[in-house]
């Protein structure tokens, strides 16, 4: 009988592991540095060799886990194809089919960012709803979108990449990606930021911001002690999240939308930024969503992982 379950989530530096009992419960976690060298190769044999480990360690037969799921850096399609994962190295190749020809266990593959969405899902912020909108607003904005229960991969597992959504024809410096104007450079840490450091050099309003450095989270503390300056940063940052996210509500008609990633430390107050942007913009089939905040800080991608192996 299928007792347990396996959660990867494999980043730049470390791969991140969790051993999990069918019903979503985390028995186990640790993690293993990601070896990038020669393209990548011995991730997935690393990954595998710590699988087995685990398994003899705690006793476990391979007939009783039900498999491995894995979160990647970079879009991976239905199939388990990853479609290039520059971080890792890794080109154009059935990360499924690698991975079961070394383990004989069956295995799933997904984007990250959706997987963590999975995650939110099942046992975290967004548990309860089948219909969600995850924003991971880290050093970039990540995403991931749930409708019915289900991973909107698209095409080529590039589906709820969010952060990209064009929002500033006026943009002159470029996001990540190539483009101007994406979400991503006024919803992201580095976004928060540099929106805070624009509106410090437009002119010579007193703000605590003035001593010291300049981060998303020295924004918020600000905006909580008060501060005017910051405060204007944190309604421009609400402007173009709340309207971004309206954008996507319109498509999507979501029941939850989940605030995650670095920046959600601030708290609740974030969404009061957000959400009046929100109501401002959004069509009105979709006004009565419920804002929330991620719980599952970094294990987010693990439990998605783990999930998407029992769906
Ligand atoms: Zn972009």
């Amino acid at each position: 009988m299928s007792k347990y379950v396996f959660g990867v989530d494999i980043g730049g530096t470390t791969v991140k592991m969790g051993l999990f009992d069918v019903e979503g419960s985390l028995l186990d976690k640790w993690e293993i540095p990601t070896r990038t060298e020669d393209n990548g190769s011995k991730i997935l044999p690393d990954v595998a060799a710590s699988i087995e480990e685990k398994l003899s360690e705690k006793q476990i037969e391979k007939k009783e886990v039900t498999g491995v799921g894995i979160g990647v850096p970079g879009p991976v399609d239905n199939d388990g194809v990853v479609h290039k994962a520059v971080n890792l190295g890794w080109g154009v190749f059935s990360i499924k089919e690698t991975l079961v020809n070394i383990l004989h266990i069956p295995v799933m593959a997904g984007n990250d960012a959706n997987v963590a969405a999975l995650g939110e899902m099942w046992q975290g912020g967004a548990k309860g709803y089948e219909n969600v909108v995850l924003a991971t607003l880290g050093t970039g904005v990540g995403g991931g979108i749930i409708i019915n229960g289900k991973v909107l991969n698209g095409a080529t597992g590039a589906g709820g990449e969010i952060g990209h959504i064009h929002m500033n024809d006026d943009e002159t410096e470029s996001c990540g990606c190539g483009n101007k104007g994406c979400l991503e450079q006024y919803a992201s840490a580095t976004g928060i930021t540099r929106l805070a450091k624009r509106r410090l050099d437009a002119d010579h309003t007193p703000s605590v911001l003035r001593n010291g450095e300049i981060s998303a989270k020295t924004v918020f503390d600000a905006v909580k002690q008060g501060d005017a300056l910051a405060k204007e940063v944190a309604e421009e940052f609400g402007r173009y999240l709340g309207t971004g996210l309206s954008v996507i509500a319109g498509v999507v008609n979501p029941e939850v939308i989940c605030l995650g990633g670095g920046v959600s430390k601030a708290g609740e107050i974030l969404i009061d930024y957000v959400k009046p942007y929100y109501l401002k913009n959004v069509f009105h089939g979709s006004k009565d969503v419920k804002f929330v905040l991620a719980t599952l800080g970094n294990d987010a991608g693990i439990y998605g992982a783990a999930k998407l192996v029992l769906e």
